[in-house]
């Protein structure tokens, strides 16, 4: 997408792998269901969902090659991109909704460590609530499934 201007930008921990995204996300939650928790080995993730041409690798080409991935066995549909050299997951693939997600984590930082374009990537819910593993004290609504199409929890 030469001629678009990335509203954000990530990477996996050794910055082989790169991306860029060019339109606000369609979901930004933490999310804590059991698939992230176990896939991240973290109580929730920050996950953003961004249709899948508004995502686009940017490291060198070709671009599969400095990559592996996962398809979580319950959820075929579901591809799970990860860096062969660091091992961290980038990006996942839903061939269903083509969507793609990415998680807020591995976004660019500023020489502060602070996410670049927070205002844009910020998370607007917990979901799958149900199954945290720690309370959360914040303004977000919390959620048993996704925002504002499962039943509302706090
Ligand atoms: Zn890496
Ligand atoms: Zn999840």
């Amino acid at each position: 997408m030469p001629n678009r201007v990335p509203l954000l930008k990530g990477s996996c921990f050794c910055s082989s792998v790169t991306y860029a995204v060019y339109a606000p996300p369609v979901l930004s939650a933490y999310c804590h269901c059991t698939n992230c928790q176990r896939l991240n080995a973290c109580p929730c993730t920050h996950t953003m969902h961004f249709g899948a041409s508004d995502f686009a690798w940017t490291h060198s080409e070709p671009h599969l090659a400095l990559l592996d991935f996962y398809d979580i066995p319950l959820k075929p549909y579901k591809r799970r991109f990860r860096c062969k050299q660091c091992g961290v997951g980038v990006a996942s693939l839903n061939s269903n909704t083509h969507r793609v997600s990415v998680w807020g984590a591995g976004l660019e930082r500023d020489g502060e460590g602070k996410i670049i374009n927070w205002e844009i990537a910020r998370p607007t819910a917990h979901m799958f609530y149900g199954t945290r593993m720690l309370n959360v004290n914040d303004h977000l609504g919390k959620w048993e499934g996704y925002e504002g199409k499962s039943k509302r929890l706090g």
